[in-house]
């Protein structure tokens, strides 16, 4: 178990011209932890992930594990396992023998070698597994067995690169589930890299939003979700109306701002936010935290429905209030409600929040 830092990280590819693939990024993941790092694809997840590793070397930057600085060290001198989408299996040998890869290298004795396989194999749920052929074994099967390969050599991180992209959704689910139990076990610090947010949610004690190489905020589940620090991390996670709305007045920790409908409310945003009255502020409010109700409804912002679309748990819509696109979830909508209904939004104001852009 060990804490992994990364100071001012950046990597450029000599062909790809001036852009950084991941540009000056601060990281300190603590010992234990599941961290994860999530954007779009290109964002730059799999090279800083490839520099923890070794694969690659920053163009500037340190990476440290504990004190140590491994900045320039190769990967076979850095005890990090690793798992990869395509799993990256010998598919000519046995389970054990794909197991037992690691410790073969570092020439670890064979009763040793053989205890240590079982136990990985025990930890990821395929005990007896041993003897079987990887292409007797389901997708499934295959990424647990890449997952023991990582953890037999009982490394300092465990590096996890899109592990469950070549699963069936249901599978995905369940194997997440499992790697987090895992690597909650084993106590080793991971960091895994993914582009979806649910999975990114569902699995870690912390996340960096990426885009572009840079990262866009780094916090707890729940803390980005309640609280995106940009526009960008709002629509990112889960999804976000971000409107943009004429600042009247505010607070150090919140603004006051104008609304199409001629009103006003009180908007919490980030400590030193530094918006002041004439300018605008962009508002984030989740479409979940947007109720329908009637157009007499007092302090209601009056719209019309553009879109309805019934998704079985919820109903999404758009609804049009005064030019602007607002999207709305709704768990229950009046019976009959149709495209060019007039409704009223009723904005739940404690969970709206002032992002930057
Ligand atoms: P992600 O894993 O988030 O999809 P990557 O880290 O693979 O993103 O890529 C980030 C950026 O760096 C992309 O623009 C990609 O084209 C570029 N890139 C990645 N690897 C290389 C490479 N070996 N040579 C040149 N450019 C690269
Ligand atoms: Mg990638």
């Amino acid at each position: 178990m060990i804490d992994v830092t990364l100071e001012s990280v950046s990597k450029r590819f000599a062909r790809a011209g001036d852009t950084a693939a991941v540009d000056d990024v601060d990281i300190t993941i603590a010992a234990g932890e599941f961290f994860t790092l999530l954007g779009p694809s290109g964002c730059g997840k799999t090279t800083t992930l490839r520099m923890v590793a070794g694969f690659y070397f920053p163009t500037s930057g340190r990476i440290r594990f504990g004190a140590e600085d491994v900045t320039r060290r190769p990967p076979n001198k850095r005890d990090t396992g690793m798992v990869f989408q395509n799993y990256a299996l010998f598919p000519h040998m046995s389970v054990a023998q794909n197991v037992a890869y690691g410790l073969k290298i570092r020439k670890v004795g064979r009763a040793d070698a053989r205890r240590r396989v079982e136990e990985a194999l025990g930890q990821v749920h395929l005990a007896g597994y041993g003897g079987r052929r990887i292409d007797q074994l389901s997708g499934g099967q295959q990424q647990r067995v890449a997952l023991a390969r990582a953890l037999v050599i009982r490394p300092r991180t465990l590096l996890l690169d899109e592990p469950l992209s070549n699963l069936d959704a249901k599978l995905r689910e369940e194997t997440r589930t499992e790697i987090r139990r895992i690597q909650k076990e084993s106590g080793t610090t991971a960091i895994y890299v993914t582009h979806d947010q649910a999975e990114a949610m569902a699995m870690s004690d912390r996340i960096a939003v990426m885009e572009s190489g840079r990262v866009q905020q780094i916090g707890a589940p729940r803390e980005i979700y309640h609280r995106p620090a940009t526009a960008f991390v709002a629509r990112f996670i889960g999804r976000s109306n971000v409107l943009s709305l004429p600042v009247t007045g505010g607070t150090d920790d919140s603004v006051t701002v104008g609304l199409p409908d001629g009103g006003e409310t009180v908007v919490a945003a980030p400590v030193g936010h530094g918006l002041r009255a004439g300018e605008t502020a962009l508002v984030s409010v989740r479409p979940e935290h947007i109720g329908l109700t009637s157009t007499t409804e007092p302090g209601a912002l009056p719209g019309r429905v553009t879109e309805l679309e019934f998704t079985g748990m919820a109903t999404n819509l758009i609804v049009d209030v005064a030019g602007e696109s607002v999207q709305v979830a709704a768990i229950d909508v009046p019976a009959g409600l149709a495209v060019g209904d007039q409704v009223g939004l009723r904005l739940t104001r404690e969970r709206m929040w002032v992002v930057r852009p």
